[in-house]
């Protein structure tokens, strides 16, 4: 098995997913990690978290990608004195380099929402919501079309099961007996795209982190999409196999031999909700 180094390694994703593609206020590429130590072990994760730190630790991972940034804005210490700094002080003793792909995969094609779009049903061809200025190819969002029209209630059913299970199930608004066929997606916090997702005629769109007032403003407003809010880490974790198997193939291609895996620790902020609880555990 001949390794490469994560110089190397930075190259294929910076290929797949270029910087200059991220948004202006983001923080992608190398936040630790020395360009010339080796590369085996690839571990690909949503959230740059203790837990996620520990199964990088715990597999012997030489790098962890993550779709987050672990510093988004300007910062002057990583001491152990704050969660960030100890990741930080956790991943360089481990040995373990921290790349972080975000913005720039989200307008990647494929990108985070094309995995999305695949992983609820999607098969047609698939096009952004928003498509970047400089090549129309990428951008934000994607819309398709389902193979058969359906129900909005069905769809949903059928939309959840394909994403990974969180503490809450995805939220649902708009007639459950309306026909749905173009769906739109955005992997994450898409609610800047409701109304790109309406002009563009779809009568589903499913993303995450929506808030009351753009939502029952939007739903008020009644010719648009119906909703579905997704937990927000279950929108982009699909993405985490499709980067971790390009990754792969592109080095293979180059002949090397990189082990790569997709963390399947549930990262979302939420971790449960009261109809979980038992009251009389009280
Ligand atoms: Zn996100």
């Amino acid at each position: 098995m001949i390794s490469c180094t994560l110089a190397e390694v930075v190259a294929e994703m910076e290929a797949m997913y270029d910087p200059s593609w991220a948004e202006s206020w983001d923080a992608v590429g190398l936040v630790c990690g020395d360009p010339d130590q080796s590369v085996r072990k690839v571990l690909f994760a949503v959230d740059p978290v203790a837990a996620v730190v520990d199964e990088a630790l715990d597999w012997g991972a030489d790098l962890l990608v993550t779709h987050h940034p672990l510093y988004l804005r300007g910062t002057t210490s990583v001491a152990a004195t704050t969660f960030k700094g100890r990741v930080v002080h956790r991943l360089i003793r481990g040995g373990v380099a921290l790349l972080t792909a975000h913005t720039n995969a989200d307008v990647a094609d494929p990108g985070v929402s094309d995995a999305l779009a695949r992983a609820i049903g999607l098969t047609s061809e698939l096009r952004p919501l928003q498509p970047s200025a400089d090549d129309p190819r990428r951008g934000l969002g994607r819309i398709g079309v389902l193979p058969a029209p359906m129900p909005l209630r069905e769809f949903a059913v059928r939309a959840a099961s394909g994403l990974p299970r969180t503490a809450g199930p995805p939220r649902v608004a708009g007639d459950l007996n309306r026909m749905v066929e173009t769906v739109a997606v955005c992997g994450g916090s898409g609610d800047s795209l409701l109304g790109v997702a309406s002009a563009a005629g779809a009568d589903v769109f499913l993303t995450a982190d929506l808030r009351h007032h753009p939502a029952s403003e939007h739903m008020e407003a009644a010719a648009g999409p119906a909703l579905i809010d997704a937990a927000h880490w279950a929108t982009e974790w699909p993405w985490l196999a499709d980067a971790a198997r390009r990754l792969t193939s592109a080095l293979a291609a180059g002949g090397i031999t990189v082990e790569a895996r997709v963390s399947d620790t549930v990262t979302d902020a939420w971790t449960a909700t009261t109809t979980d609880l038992d009251p009389r555990a009280l």
